[in-house]
């Protein structure tokens, strides 16, 4: 008997009903979706909810790059998106792919894919579990330094993602400037290439006002300038260069789900999260 799908109240709200909506009211803002994705691997994660769940099954990951490939959108990096969305030049639907954690399995089960289908992408690296010798993070396997320098022969584009994966909220002003600084300098050394892209690791604090004003002077001041997190949206002019709202991707996301977070219909998502931080920060 085939399984039934878990009732997903955010796929229910963004498919059956934002997505109509925005279809009758079309006022298109230039927006990119970046989406984000982890792993992509058979080797599910069991998160409760689907929206925490954060790897994707390399049939699913086709089908979706089919997906983009069938709606005729086109890739970039983060960095390209900013400068579109700042120049208001986008002349085709474009879309930015993020990996976060350097895994292994980008280069066995993305890469082969995006090329096929032209496509590009950006991996985000903790640069204290990428070695010479192999290295892994929350019991996955992480590419080595060769394997980076290989896909990025191949066109692969690579940020920080830090150095060890922190809170960076709970550190200090120089323990954080070391952690954007160092990751930095350790990918540029490997791969003789400017990095100025950057991911923000773990949930981002999007309503803590003084630690995001901070933490963007040291973005800044080490020379990044693009940034993703993991604020639920399409990428606007109106965002924060260094603070790019992503899309969620998942092994979850069929084409009804996909496309209506394409489309900005996952958008009304972010604004619940921003609710529920900011509730929060005032009864912490
Ligand atoms: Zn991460």
């Amino acid at each position: 008997m085939k399984e039934l799908a878990p009732f997903r109240i955010d796929r229910a709200i963004s498919v059956g009903l934002v997505e109509p909506l925005l279809r009758l009211h079309r006022r298109e803002t230039p927006s990119i979706p970046i989406l984000m994705y982890h792993s992509i691997s058979d080797t599910l994660d069991l998160a409760p909810h689907p929206y925490y769940r954060t790897t994707t099954s390399p049939v699913a990951f086709q089908a979706q790059m089919q997906f983009l490939h069938e709606n005729g959108y086109a890739t970039c990096t983060p960095g390209a998106a900013v400068e579109q969305l700042q120049s208001g030049e986008i002349n085709r639907k474009k879309v930015s792919i993020t990996f976060d954690d350097g895994y292994q399995d980008f280069l066995e089960n993305a890469h082969p894919v995006l090329e096929r289908f032209g496509f590009t992408a950006t991996v985000y690296l903790p640069t204290a579990f990428i070695g010479d010798e192999r290295r892994s993070f929350k019991g996955r396997p992480c590419l080595t330094w060769s394997e980076v320098r290989q896909l990025q022969q191949l066109g692969v584009s690579f940020g920080s993602h830090t150095v060890t994966h922190p809170q960076l909220r709970e550190l200090s002003t120089e323990t954080i400037r070391e952690e954007l600084l160092d990751s930095k300098k350790a990918i540029e050394d490997q791969t003789g290439e400017p990095v100025t892209s950057f991911a923000y690791p773990y949930a981002f604090p999007e309503t803590d006002r003084s630690f995001k004003a901070a933490l963007r002077d040291l973005l800044a001041e080490a020379g990044y300038t693009s940034g993703v997190c993991t604020t639920v949206a399409r990428a606007s002019a109106a965002s924060d260069p260094l603070f790019l709202p992503r899309l969620p991707v998942n092994n979850d996301d069929d084409q009804a789900l996909l496309s209506a977070k394409l489309s900005g219909a996952y958008n009304w998502i972010g604004s619940i999260q921003s609710v529920i931080k900011t509730t929060k920060r005032i009864f912490e």
